[in-house]
């Protein structure tokens, strides 16, 4: 079937209640110019009151934080990506150490990690901005948001042999199977659940889904990227983490309304957010 003729289903017609939390989202990207307020409206109507946006860099959060001045309810991250591994230079590590004690919003160092899909930065270059950020969280106290596409083995070989297990992590945007999800819950880490834990072939995820124990999970969006399937092949936004909260549900055999109020919870301790 063609994406084409998905039926697109408004958020608010799920109807969950206030309590829920995106721990992950890029609303400060061209992408939400032309309608950000409304996608903040949107996302509070269908019950989120937090939103973790991920700054990619401390240019971009020194230029682009004001977007959110009037939305205490968006926390913010701070970390070089894996595919801009050449940005993190001394520099750079010293304007973000300067950003994180001077604004009580950031929450994380994230996302950082390992990528080796895209060939866009030299996997050499990739674990130098990793450690050296991983050693930036450590020293100042900050939970790690953690991004690794095709590059598992070498992303838990440099989190263990730093002895990075029991630290407070959050695997994002988690679409690996059964196998991986025991490693990560092993060393004591959360996992974050994007919007393709709703596609129709993604059986696998599901089934890792179901093993994660209630106080480790999370709910996000990765916006505006991954959108869940009602509304797959159009930007993502907020909102839509109420269809993502009803996949995990099914997976889980749980309802809709507690793994809302789970993963916000879990959000919001994780984050430490009050
Ligand atoms: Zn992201």
């Amino acid at each position: 079937m063609s994406h084409k003729k998905t039926r697109r289903i408004d958020p608010l017609t799920l109807a969950l209640p206030s309590g829920g939390a995106d721990s992950h989202a890029h609303l400060d990207g061209i992408e939400f110019d032309a309608d950000r307020e409304d996608v903040l409206r949107r996302a509070k109507a269908a019950g989120l009151d937090r939103i973790g946006n991920v700054f990619l860099g401390p240019e971009d959060f020194a230029v682009r934080k004001s977007m959110f001045d009037g939305h205490p309810e968006v926390f913010f991250l701070l970390g070089i990506h894996p595919c801009d591994g050449m940005r993190c230079t001394r520099q750079s590590l010293a304007e973000m150490r300067a950003a994180f004690a001077a604004a009580p919003r950031l929450r994380a160092v994230g996302e950082i990690g390992l990528d080796y899909h895209w060939k866009n930065c030299p996997k050499e270059l990739q674990i130098k901005a990793f450690v050296s950020q991983l050693a930036m969280a450590r020293e100042l106290g900050m939970p790690v948001a953690l991004h690794c596409r095709e590059a598992e083995d070498e992303t838990l070989c440099i989190l263990e042999s730093r002895g990075f297990q029991g630290y407070p992590l959050l695997w994002h945007c988690f679409t690996g199977g059964p196998a991986l999800a025991d490693h990560i819950l092993g060393n004591g880490w959360h996992i974050s659940l994007p919007g393709p834990v709703t596609y129709t072939a993604n059986e696998e995820l599901r089934k890792a889904v179901a093993r994660i124990p209630a106080d480790r999970l999370l709910l996000e969006t990765d916006c505006p990227y991954l959108p869940p399937l009602p509304w797959r092949g159009s930007r993502n936004e907020p909102a839509f983490t109420v269809f993502t909260a009803h996949a995990l549900a099914l997976a889980r055999d749980a309802s809709p309304e507690e793994v809302w109020r789970t993963c916000g919870d879990n959000a919001r301790r994780f984050f430490g957010l009050f």
